[in-house]
């Protein structure tokens, strides 16, 4: 039979995507979004699919449909983005969760949520681990996103203990790709879009900090492989590319691959910025066989043909 997806925050970045995958293997796709970061054009193409319904739709408020799983990706990213209207963004995690669960307990959905690696803040132990706790500093510019997204993990798992509702926890580490939105503020679409416009790339601190980037066809297969796992998985699970660079390495690839005369802009460093994120993915390896194959530079080519095809 047929399944009735909602993908909330399916008109951004990664929901797009993962509504275009789940239309193509034969769900019914509900996609749910408020366009504070999202884009018409990201799903303009799956409007006159037979089994596609965009409602727009703030999550911050209760929601009444029929359905049999719930992705829940409603949720600034961007540091930029979130920090713009903090309350909200506190209030889109948290009171977005306890709509959606009290959603999926209604309907008996199994309902993933998108975590976030900035669950682990600024972290001692490296490559982080599921069961690290995390370094997160409670009351600064970046507490809303994070402290957020830690109080959803808080209300996904006292659901499941309480209602028995069935859960999936992803702990999502930085992914790029197509669609990210171009004033999106964060590292990837920043470099490219500065690199194609032949201005400076604008690093932030030395660039000595680092991240590990994951290409965006590589976690939507993730996060769609979680769902579907056996109940007994509820995470959290860490998806992410294991490989770690360095901002500065990550901006000579840039340039490289543009081919850009740019050159580098340093930046003060953002309060509480992580210096270094690596996710350890063997729980993703054991139990979903699941692992990134898509590299850094053929990742960075296909984003750069995307920004060089829409800019
Ligand atoms: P994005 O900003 O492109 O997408 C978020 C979507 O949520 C947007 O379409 C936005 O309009 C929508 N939205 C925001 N507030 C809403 C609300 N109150 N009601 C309804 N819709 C709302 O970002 P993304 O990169 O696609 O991220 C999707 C999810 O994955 C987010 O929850 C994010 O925290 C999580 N995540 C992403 C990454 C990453 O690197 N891309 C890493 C960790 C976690
Ligand atoms: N960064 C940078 N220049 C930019 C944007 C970001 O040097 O124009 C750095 C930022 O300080 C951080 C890293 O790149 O150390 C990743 O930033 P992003 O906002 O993409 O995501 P984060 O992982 O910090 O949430």
């Amino acid at each position: 039979m047929t399944k009735k997806i909602l993908v909330t925050g399916g008109a951004g970045f990664l929901g797009s995507h993962l509504c275009e995958r789940l239309l193509e293997r034969g769900d019914d796709v509900l996609c749910v979004d408020n366009f504070f970061t999202g884009q018409r054009r990201n799903i303009a193409h799956l409007m006159s699919h037979e089994r596609f319904e965009f409602m727009r739709h703030d999550v911050t408020f209760p929601l009444y449909v029929e359905i049999d799983e719930i992705y829940n990706l409603a949720c600034p990213a961007s540091p930029v983005h979130y920090q713009f209207d903090p309350v909200q963004t506190t209030k889109t995690s948290v009171i977005g969760a306890i709509n959606m669960l009290g959603l999926a307990k209604r309907t008996k959905a199994k309902i993933l949520q998108a975590s976030t690696s900035e669950v682990y803040g600024d972290p001692e132990v490296h490559p982080q681990v599921e069961d690290y706790w995390g370094r997160v500093n409670p009351i600064g510019l970046r507490s809303c996103y994070d402290e957020g997204k830690r109080c959803a993990e808080t209300l996904f798992f006292d659901y499941h203990r309480q209602h028995r509702t069935r859960i999936k926890v992803a702990r999502i580490f930085n992914t790029y790709g197509p669609r990210m939105h171009p004033n999106d503020g964060r590292v990837v679409s920043n470099f490219i879009v500065q690199a194609l416009a032949g201005h400076d790339i604008t690093l932030y601190g030395e660039g000595r900090q680092t991240r590990s980037f994951c290409y965006v066809d590589d976690l939507i297969e993730a996060l769609i492989r979680l769902m579907d796992s056996p109940d007994d998985l509820v995470g959290p699970v860490n998806l992410g590319n294991p490989v770690e660079f360095t901002i500065a390495e990550l901006a000579q690839k840039v340039i490289a691959l543009t081919g850009a005369p740019s050159t580098l802009a340093h930046r003060p460093m953002p309060s509480d910025d992580p210096r270094q994120r690596q996710p350890d993915i063997s729980l993703a390896r054991q139990r979903l066989g699941w692992e990134p194959t898509i590299a850094l530079d053929e990742g960075l080519s296909r984003t750069i043909a995307y920004f060089k095809a829409t800019l």
